[in-house]
């Protein structure tokens, strides 16, 4: 009989999916002004006042779609313990950088309790 018993941390799948949102946030956040900088360049030859100025608001609103999207999900990621909003527990958004559940308490990225369970 296989004793085998696999280790596996309850709550890793969530962790990884709140990691991938906070680098999404992180990465288009520092990339937003080399983005500018390089669109401004290319769009430099080409400006005139009444042209230009859509044309680069509707740039920068696709180019912070992804910020928007990651931080929406980020204020309704669930618990991994809870289920319950992690970050906020009041109807209006406060914001995503907590360390912890503001229900349960749960450090973020913390391990879950039960950390073995049978193959
Ligand atoms: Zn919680």
């Amino acid at each position: 009989m296989d004793q085998y018993v696999k280790t596996v941390d309850l709550y890793d799948k969530q962790w990884k999916a709140l990691h991938k949102l906070e680098a999404i946030r992180l990465v288009v956040y520092l990339g937003l002004l080399p983005y500018s900088m390089i669109v401004g360049l290319i769009l430099r030859p080409f400006w005139s006042r009444s042209f230009s100025e859509g044309l680069l608001a509707g740039l920068l609103a696709l180019y912070l779609m992804p910020l928007v999207m990651a931080q929406i999900r980020l204020l309704r990621f669930p618990c991994p313990r809870c289920a319950k909003r992690f970050f906020t527990n009041a109807w209006f958004v406060v914001g995503s950088f907590d360390d912890d559940c503001a229900y349960c308490g749960l450090k973020k990225f913390a391990n879950s309790e039960n950390k073995s369970v049978p193959k």
